[in-house]
């Protein structure tokens, strides 16, 4: 799973190993992977230099030299290695991005994962979306809006990409738990005070588990000891029968809108 955290964990590593460095090749084992011709990427992509690594909701953006970005979405799965010819990932790669002996490796990408576009062309894909859940210019009166016209629980709604973007389920679970608010709590009844609640603990939980690395399953390189170490740090996310942290009472699966979600009952109101 990759949602904000696991992203971001993924923006920082590739800013601080590649930002300046020149792509001196493309090697690609699945072309459906890569949305681009062998000859755009020649021309595009190749002799480039990376210049900068963002994240805007779900998707990451390698912004090179000549004004166009990749964009790469890393689904159920996928994920990054940095090694070298030798050092390289257990799975088969499907697009290995080489910056002189280094090599990036792109393992589990599906179809049109990764684009070669230029900036409107970007614009087009992510300006659909809603605010990213850590952008700053989101801020709580925004943060209300954006849910104005949801009537749906509040889980649904934080997991909709195009109310606010970088939430999934694994998140969804931990930032109502934080709140203090059922994940199927419905949103018509929210009053001021419980969104204030739910920004807070939105910020709180995203930026914490950033900070732990994410919950990825696969080291970004070898001896990175960083990566993954959100994951048994969870409070409810995949803990059901498990004891609340809070207040001991026993965490419970139930289902909402058809996804799991995990809840304490004791410790999370309607409102
Ligand atoms: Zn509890």
């Amino acid at each position: 799973m990759h949602e904000l955290p696991e992203l971001d964990n993924y923006r920082a590593l590739l800013a601080e190993q590649f930002a300046g460095a020149l792509i001196t090749g493309v090697e690609i084992t699945n072309v459906k992977a890569f949305q681009a011709s062998e000859e755009e990427i020649q021309r595009d992509v190749v002799g480039k230099v990376l210049w900068f690594v963002e994240r805007r909701g779900l998707h990451l953006l390698l912004h090179l030299d000549n004004g166009k970005r990749l964009l790469l979405r890393l689904g159920q799965g996928a994920y990054l290695y940095k090694g070298s010819e030798e050092d390289r990932p257990d799975r088969a790669a499907q697009v290995k991005l080489h910056f002189g002996e280094i090599v990036l490796y792109c393992v589990g990408l599906k179809s049109d994962d990764l684009q070669l576009l230029k900036v409107l062309e970007v614009e087009e894909k992510l300006g659909r979306f809603g605010y990213d859940a850590l952008d700053k210019r989101l801020t709580i009166d925004r943060f209300i809006a954006a849910f104005a016209k949801k009537r749906s629980s509040i889980k649904t709604a934080l997991m909709d990409q195009n109310v606010i973007s970088g939430i999934g389920t694994v998140y969804s679970d931990e930032i109502c738990y934080a709140a203090g608010l059922r994940p199927d709590a419905k949103i018509p009844v929210f009053e001021r005070a419980t969104w204030e609640r739910l920004y807070e603990a939105m910020h709180k939980i995203l930026k914490e588990a950033i900070s732990h690395g994410g919950a990825g399953e696969q080291p970004f390189a070898a001896g990175d000891a960083l990566t993954g170490g959100q994951r048994n740090l969870f409070q409810v996310y995949d803990r059901e029968g498990q004891a609340c942290p809070q207040c001991g009472g026993l965490i419970e699966k139930i289902e909402v809108s058809g996804r799991k979600a995990f809840v304490c009952s004791d410790c999370q109101k309607d409102q």
